[in-house]
């Protein structure tokens, strides 16, 4: 039996325990909560798609906020367990479970408001942004909202020697033999993890916004520029990406943010190790350029290219970066 690419992402999805690290995200999980429910002049008597609902949660919060109708769309087999949870929490009048990929599902009707929980590693990774893009382009009313709209990407440079000396020039020495070809390898593949805060040696820069009400999926293959300056005298051996989402329809905004400053959730960040560690003073800048794009083959792989100039005090370097996030 040969499984695509897609069936194994599917799958990933069917099991209870990926759910249950969802919902046990409480940054995340609260969010929507406070997004949806504290919202019900936004929600009341409207119709509503929950773009991937997994275990039913953000369409039963649309149902509570006073939805008249949300069709719950999943293509995973956790689909049969948002049936009984909707069933037994008395929702099936409102909610209609509609098992299908967003891509190849038929509605009678076009809805007022989608609510989607998409965000990947790096924000992108996954590329479930490109279903919620389908979703609004053949079945958002003009005008219709979207939950969440808008979403930034960050970067900045972390100090990191310790754990770079563990993850990567291990492989420079491994009970004396040389193994560095794995090193090469082990620097093209992001990390992600959680970093400290007190690791982060320059200012923070939002280098890719976006508004999900209008960005178009050509536009998620990007390359932006930063220039990210030192805020003390330290190494810069790692860049660190990390994303926010915002809900600003919601009377009062609704935001969260998956940076190493606040309360961790399962996105952790993202940290894409530099070939060579570069000596920042305060207030001296890397700049360069973050490019990514879906990989050709597999095109919930993410390519991504970090180039860099450095003209420092103590050291000048450029280099050229690919990694890819699989
Ligand atoms: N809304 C749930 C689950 C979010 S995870 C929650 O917030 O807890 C994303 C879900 O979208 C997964 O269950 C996945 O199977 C589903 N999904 C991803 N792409 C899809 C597609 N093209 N069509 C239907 N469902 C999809």
């Amino acid at each position: 039996f040969d499984m695509t690419s897609s069936d194994y992402y599917f799958n990933s999805y069917a099991h209870f325990s990926i759910h249950e690290e969802m919902l046990k995200d409480e940054v995340r999980t609260k969010s929507y909560m406070r997004a949806i429910k504290d919202n019900p002049h936004l929600f009341e008597g409207k119709v509503v798609m929950d773009v991937g609902c997994g275990t039913g949660v953000l369409s039963i919060f649309a149902a509570q906020a006073g939805a008249k109708k949300v069709y719950a769309v999943e293509c995973s087999k956790i689909v049969d367990q948002a049936r009984m949870i909707i069933e037994s929490n008395h929702f099936s009048d409102v909610i209609q479970v509609v098992e299908s990929k967003v891509e190849d599902m038929k509605l009678d009707e076009k809805v007022d408001i989608i609510i989607s929980e998409w965000m990947g590693y790096f924000l992108f990774y996954e590329s479930m942004l490109d279903t919620v893009l389908f979703a609004r382009d053949n079945w958002l009313k003009p005008g219709g909202l979207m939950f969440p709209d808008k979403a930034t990407l960050y970067l900045c440079a972390i100090e990191d020697s310790q754990y770079k000396a563990e993850k990567i020039d291990f492989w420079d020495n491994v009970y004396g033999v040389n193994m560095s070809c794995i090193k090469n390898v082990a620097l093209t593949e992001p990390l992600v993890d959680t970093v400290d805060p007190e690791q982060v040696m320059t200012n923070v820069s939002a280098v890719f916004p976006i508004d999900t009400t209008t960005i178009t999926k050509d536009e998620l293959s990007f390359a932006v520029p930063f220039r990210l300056t030192g805020i003390r005298n330290d190494y810069a051996h790692a860049l660190v990406a990390y994303f926010d989402v915002q809900f600003s329809h919601c009377l009062r905004p609704v935001s969260f943010v998956t940076g190493p400053h606040v309360k961790p959730t399962h996105w952790k960040q993202t940290v894409l190790y530099l070939d060579r560690a570069l000596p920042v003073e305060q207030g001296e800048s890397i700049e360069g350029i973050l490019a990514c794009r879906p990989n050709n083959k597999n095109p919930r792989d993410l390519d991504i290219a970090v180039e860099y100039n450095f003209q420092g005090r103590h050291t000048r370097a450029k280099n050229l970066l690919r990694y890819r996030l699989r």
